[in-house]
């Protein structure tokens, strides 16, 4: 930079713009590079110092430390503010990397992608259009046709990063209604809204489904009312042949189905629906096949495991979360359509942002697939992760994973204190505490009471879950680090805890 503009650019930072100096820019590197420091100090800190999942401080306890900050009443000093996120959020944040993290779908994240998050944010490209993030488009498309390519896709499809699995069913949901209703109504829902039958779509997913499902049919405008929910067999996977009689009977009754959702990989059990009936029996009924591999594609990275998933390739649209199974920090997941064409039913185009003239320039604006605008380039975690440790590393990972995830179904079927729901495809048992001999207690209150107990004291976390109104306990194994001796340590815990209600009660 020429020094003109620099000691000018001085000059205005002590008489104009006091805080200048906080700026991502060229004359704030030594800035830039010092504050990036001790932000990694910080995180450094957080590792040396989570010796246990979690601190099991409460709300309570919590909110009172931050009635007296002020937020207009900046402290200026970076020292003092990491302090003071110290004492509020690090020191209690929960540590997803702790072995011994064993409840929800977090996973611990790979150190190639916090590297991405850096020149993600710093940089901050929007993923929007071609002119605000140029390389950055191409990065993605090259992601995603990898993505498609293993899920057994042909050329003609795509995809787009989104915000998570959420928002991804919603957009499986959303094509399936458009073009649903386009194809056999010759109506089209994004000009005219909703048509008059649109209250009798109907969308067929297992009772194991995620509930992001209801939520897109009520945002979709069709009510939760939309959602048919079928009964799951043994292993908690969809009942093909119940699919059929469902599906049946509503037309019976009038009603109009549109799709099924088949779960690779349920949030509770980790099971996975029967993808290739499914797809045949939505084949046959012309209904839109979603797969909602949010947990699942996990699998896509293993050899050993990958016939799990056989059949997913017959999806017209699925849902992957690289933040659940492929070591991504929040957020990274992604939208896959079997047919790119499918996204002409959401593309809008805005003269100031997305012109159509831009499509026959073959200027690639990647707002056209996706119901965002302003959006990050999660993509790169992705790149850099694949980059350096790669496919068959990540795989590793998984196997691993599902390794310990068996041996810990193992030792709970060997053990007369337990009670195990499922034997999982991935990594999810539900289980509960049953060592009650006279059957006099309660066994949903006394497996509330030792999940509580985890939570307070906070050296093992577990997730915990209703099958048929009673409360279970949940494993979620998605650490390598996590060893059956650490499954065995936490099921010595919950026994004390269990044996404490019985002795206490
Ligand atoms: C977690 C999950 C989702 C939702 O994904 P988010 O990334 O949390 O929005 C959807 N489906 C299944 C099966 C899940 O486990």
């Amino acid at each position: 930079m020429n020094t003109a503009i620099t000691e000018q650019a001085v000059s205005e930072k002590e008489f104009l713009f006091p805080n200048l100096e906080n700026l991502f820019c060229d004359i704030n590197i030594h800035e830039y590079q010092n504050v990036m420091y001790k932000a990694q100090e910080s995180v450094v800190s957080f590792l040396e110092e989570a010796h246990k999942p979690f601190s099991g401080v409460s709300p309570k306890e919590l909110r009172k430390q931050f009635e007296n900050i002020d937020l207009n009443d900046p402290t200026q000093s970076y020292e003092e503010v990491f302090e003071e996120v110290r004492t509020l959020y690090t020191q209690h944040a929960i540590a997803f990397h702790h072995p011994k993290y064993v409840a929800h779908l977090n996973c611990p994240v790979v150190i190639p992608a916090i590297a991405a998050e850096m020149l993600i944010s710093s940089i901050n490209s929007s993923l929007d259009t071609w002119d605000q993030s140029a390389g950055g488009t191409l990065m993605e498309q090259k992601l995603i046709e990898w993505t498609c390519k293993e899920i057994g896709f042909e050329r003609s499809s795509d995809g787009i990063f989104t915000s998570g699995g959420s928002q991804s069913n919603l957009m499986g949901m959303l094509l399936a209604r458009d073009y649903y209703s386009i194809k056999y109504f010759n109506h089209n829902i994004k000009k005219n809204g909703l048509p008059e039958n649109a209250h009798r779509f109907r969308v067929f997913v297992s009772e194991a489904a995620h509930f992001s499902i209801q939520k897109s049919a009520s945002i979709l405008g069709l009510g939760e009312q939309a959602v048919v929910k079928i009964k799951t067999d043994r292993s908690f996977r969809m009942n093909s042949i119940l699919l059929e009689d469902a599906i049946q009977k509503e037309i019976e009754n009038g009603n109009i189905p549109i799709a099924v959702v088949a779960t690779a990989g349920t949030t509770d059990f980790g099971n996975i629906d029967p993808l290739t009936n499914i797809a045949r029996i939505a084949k046959r009924y012309s209904l839109w096949f979603h797969v909602d591999a949010a947990y699942g594609c996990a699998l896509l990275l293993t050899e050993k495991y990958r016939h799990l998933i056989q059949g997913i390739e017959h999806a017209d649209s699925v849902t992957v979360d690289y933040h659940k199974s492929f070591f991504q920090p929040v957020s990274s997941s992604g939208f896959l359509v079997k047919d790119r064409n499918y996204f002409n039913l959401i593309t809008h185009y805005a003269d100031y942002l997305n012109p159509k003239d831009h499509d026959e320039n073959e200027i690639p604006n990647q707002v056209n697939k996706s119901i965002q605008t302003t959006r990050r380039f999660d993509a790169l975690k992705l790149w850099f992760t694949l980059r350096i440790i790669g496919k068959e590393g990540l795989g590793n990972y998984i196997e691993r994973i599902i390794y310990t995830a068996n041996e810990a179904a193992t030792l709970l079927e060997n053990d007369p204190h337990f009670e195990l729901l499922n034997r999982s495809d991935l990594s999810a048992l539900v289980f509960r505490y049953s060592a009650d001999p006279f059957k006099t207690f309660d066994l949903s209150r006394i497996n509330t009471f030792i999940k509580s107990q985890l939570y307070r004291h906070g050296n093992a976390l577990v997730a915990g879950t209703k099958v048929n109104g009673q409360f279970y306990l949940k494993f979620t194994i998605l650490n390598p680090l996590t060893t059956i001796e650490d499954i065995q340590s936490i099921l010595t815990t919950i026994k004390q805890y269990g044996n404490e209600y019985i002795e206490v009660n």
